[in-house]
């Protein structure tokens, strides 16, 4: 803070660790305006301080008293000295003048002890707490995140599951799919019926074969329609990967077990694609009525591989498209 002018001087959380509207509730009703800033609550003067007040290099801050009361006062009371209990428009039980007195006596009791300093000169500006220089990084904000934020722990399996997922060159939102997979925070309708969204029912079916209720298991991999799709993928690259049907299927659990980097990361992208255009199709019937292109969705999952791992390896001439659908592993030579 610096001059005050842009902080508002009740709502914003500039003294201590709350707003003074939170801190100070009874006062903030009788507040006359309630969006005045912290400037209007003092006065800067090069004179001589008075009892309340703090100093710097340019002058004298002083917390005004009276223009605290000022702020202080409902615009229909009379303010008194007779210690009279009176009402307030703005609901709430009334506190009397010689309440507020001793309540505004504590806001600048409060206000001294903490140290708060307007200086009067320049803008004030954001300062970004996590950083001993004021200034804002990303890491120091994931770290922040990480130690307020953090849920329960992750049990191993899933750690690996997420170490191998972040080494692959997707598209972001992609990414972000596939970690919303990997910890089951996809909104499948089972998911949707627990937090009271859908009703559990036939608005709850697995909208490809209408048979099961949906959860991500089912429909990534019990699904009859979508283990069709599952099989054309695993029967194009199955050979090469070296994992079983039922391992391609939970893949960051077990790809580990591919030796090949570049065999990993290819198999890795084919199976974003994958679940991403089973979402997607899954998302095109229950949102526009559309109905389910097995031909359609194919296509789509051997397109974006080739276009994300052709952007990740900026070698699009180098693997033409027709190649990648018969022989996707002899692509993307490093
Ligand atoms: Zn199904």
């Amino acid at each position: 803070m610096k001059d005050g002018t842009d902080i508002p001087f009740w709502y914003a959380c500039w003294s201590g660790n709350q707003s003074l509207m939170e801190a100070y509730p009874d006062l903030y009703r009788y507040a006359k305006n309630h969006l005045t800033d912290i400037f209007s609550a003092g006065l800067l003067s090069y004179g001589a301080a008075d009892s309340v007040s703090s100093t710097d290099a340019d002058g004298i801050w002083q917390w005004q008293l009276h223009n605290m009361v000022e702020m202080c006062r409902g615009e229909d009371t009379e303010l008194t000295d007779s210690g009279d209990t009176e009402l307030t428009d703005s609901g709430g039980d009334a506190v009397s003048v010689q309440q507020r007195h001793t309540l505004i006596a504590g806001l600048l009791s409060d206000l001294q002890q903490q140290g708060v300093r307007v200086y009067g000169d320049g803008e004030d500006t954001f300062v970004w707490s996590a950083e001993a220089c004021g200034v804002f990084t990303v890491s120091s904000c994931y770290n922040r995140f990480r130690k307020n934020l953090s849920g329960p722990p992750i049990d191993n399996i899933t750690v690996v599951a997420l170490s191998h997922l972040w080494k692959v060159n997707a598209p972001p939102k992609i990414l972000l799919f596939g970690w919303r997979f990997i910890i089951n925070k996809i909104a499948t309708k089972d998911l949707l019926v627990k937090r009271g969204i859908i009703l559990d029912g036939d608005d709850s079916r697995c909208v490809f074969c209408a048979k099961e209720n949906e959860s991500l298991r089912h429909l990534f991999a019990h699904c009859e329609v979508t283990n069709r799709v599952w099989r054309k993928v695993f029967d194009w690259v199955g050979v090469d990967i070296c994992l079983s049907r039922e391992e391609f299927v939970n893949y960051f659990h077990y790809c580990g077990k591919i030796t090949c980097v570049k065999t990993r990361i290819i198999g890795a992208v084919v199976w974003l694609s994958t679940v991403w255009n089973i979402w997607l199709s899954r998302n095109a019937i229950v949102f526009k009525n559309e109905t389910f292109s097995f031909l359609g969705c194919w296509s789509e999952i051997v397109c974006n591989a080739w276009r994300w791992l052709s952007s990740f390896y900026n070698r699009v001439n180098y693997c033409n498209l027709y190649t990648w659908n018969i022989l996707p592993f002899s692509c993307f030579e490093t």
